[in-house]
């Protein structure tokens, strides 16, 4: 025999006993989204990688080192997502989707970057994020981060901190970076390795920087929100009175830049404290020259992404899952009773669409089978044998309260699993 094939690291099987956490989290984010009026629209996870490479940015941690690219056997090059945004816009362009009003439209979905593996942070993760195009605020910002809200609140997390930051104009930003560039020149010698390669290329990011021997010359830098152009203030201004008219408490953090390049004026995050290192569990920012840039029409534009792994995590912790997973299993004693238990099966869920039933396969004594249902964690045994076929009626063993075995008529089975399931 060959040795076992292993998955592959940072790639993870979400395994049964997870996937109900993961159903609400997805389920209670995606309502929310429909609930606001954002549409659905399903992506490719393949793009060319020049895509990546014009809306993510060439001087960006994804485009430099995340990127998991191939060439087909056409030696095309391809990137595996590392993100949704790019592929949204892409599309939206490509189906004139921008000359209709203003979409605002939301995707799902596995994403991939080749990054160190650790508790929060794997190579293929999952994202929920949703972009507005058309639209150029400040009133849409203020209820995206609203909406973002109210999302992490349905899933019971309410410890979380927003931040938000203004990085202004391009052109606000030019100066400002001129000013930050020379400020960390003067600190040189407390530049880590990558924050030295990044004064050169993306001088923002090193206020990005995790590196805890820089959080003081961090603290110490020139504030972006000190240097913003009067428009981009106002703009920050009027999303904060809309934020604190709703009662919604948050922090403005100039230190706040976001690791993608497409950035202007408003970008936030919700965070916790609760995940260690990995504490954003939602992200996003406005983009308004990105898509005149990749040649489309002058489009203002913002969206949000958020990790699902991350909000699963937090969870988790608060939500078990309460209902069984089975209602009911069906044992099946002798090879005459096989196929009117098939179609009792099939009748039950005709009357019952929401009936979870396993129906036992592959035989086996009553014993053994009533083991299996046992160990299936459903809530009932039925039991099906010659004497239940001869009598049309099926037994009924409640596996949780221990009662004991009842005889019910089909009629009488379909009102007690419908109690079951109305529970
Ligand atoms: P971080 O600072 O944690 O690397 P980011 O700025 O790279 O995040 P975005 O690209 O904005 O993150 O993605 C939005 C959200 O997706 C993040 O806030 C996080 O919840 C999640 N996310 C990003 N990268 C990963 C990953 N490798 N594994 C799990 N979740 C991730
Ligand atoms: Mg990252």
């Amino acid at each position: 025999m060959g040795k076992l094939i292993q998955g592959i690291r940072g790639f993870n099987d979400i395994l049964c006993e997870a996937t109900s956490t993961w159903r609400f989290v997805e389920t209670t984010v995606c309502e929310i989204l429909d609930s606001y009026g954002y549409e659905e629209i399903r992506l490719p996870v393949v793009e060319k990688t020049a895509l990546f490479a014009r809306v993510i940015g060439e001087v960006t941690d994804i485009v430099e080192k995340e990127m998991y690219t191939f060439e087909d056997r056409n030696g095309e090059s391809f990137t595996l997502r590392p993100e949704g945004t790019a592929g949204c816009v892409r599309a939206c362009l490509q189906h004139g989707l921008l000359h209709k009003g203003q979409p605002r439209v939301w995707y799902s979905g596995p994403m991939f970057r080749y990054e160190r593996p650790q508790k929060g942070r794997y190579r293929q993760f999952h994202q929920i994020g949703a972009e507005v195009f058309g639209a150029p605020g400040p009133d849409i910002d203020a209820e995206m981060i609203l909406m973002t809200g109210r999302m992490l609140r349905s899933l019971g997390l309410v410890d979380l901190q927003l931040q938000i930051n203004s990085l202004g104009t391009p052109q606000a930003r030019a100066s400002y970076r001129e000013q930050l560039v020379s400020y960390f020149r003067r600190h040189h010698e407390q530049l880590d390795e990558d924050a030295q390669r990044r004064l050169h290329t993306n001088p923002l990011r090193i206020l990005d920087s995790k590196s805890p021997a820089m959080q003081g010359l961090i603290a110490a830098a020139p504030s972006i929100l000190e240097h913003l152009d009067a428009a981009s203030k106002t703009h920050i201004e009027q999303i904060t009175a809309i934020l604190d008219t709703a009662g919604i408490p948050y922090t403005l953090n100039p230190r706040l830049v976001r690791g993608l390049d497409y950035y202007t004026r408003t970008v936030f995050e919700w965070t916790t404290e609760r995940l260690g290192a990995q504490g954003t569990v939602c992200a996003g920012g406005r983009y308004d020259g990105l898509i005149e840039q990749i040649g489309g029409p002058p489009t203002p534009a913002i969206g949000f992404a958020t990790g699902i792994e991350r909000l699963v995590a937090l969870a988790a912790a608060d939500h078990a899952p309460s209902e069984p997973t089975l209602h009911a299993y069906l044992v099946v004693v002798g090879e005459e009773a096989v196929a009117p238990a098939y179609r009792l099966a099939e009748r039950l869920r005709d009357c019952l669409p929401r009936l979870r039933l396993r129906v036992n396969s592959g035989g086996g004594s009553f014993k053994s089978q009533f083991k299996r249902a046992d160990r299936s964690g459903a809530r009932y045994a039925l039991i099906f044998a010659a004497e239940e076929l001869a009598s049309t009626c099926v037994s009924v063993k409640d596996l949780r309260e221990r009662t004991e075995q009842r005889r019910l008529s089909e009629a009488d089975l379909v009102v007690l699993l419908a109690e079951c399931i109305a529970r």
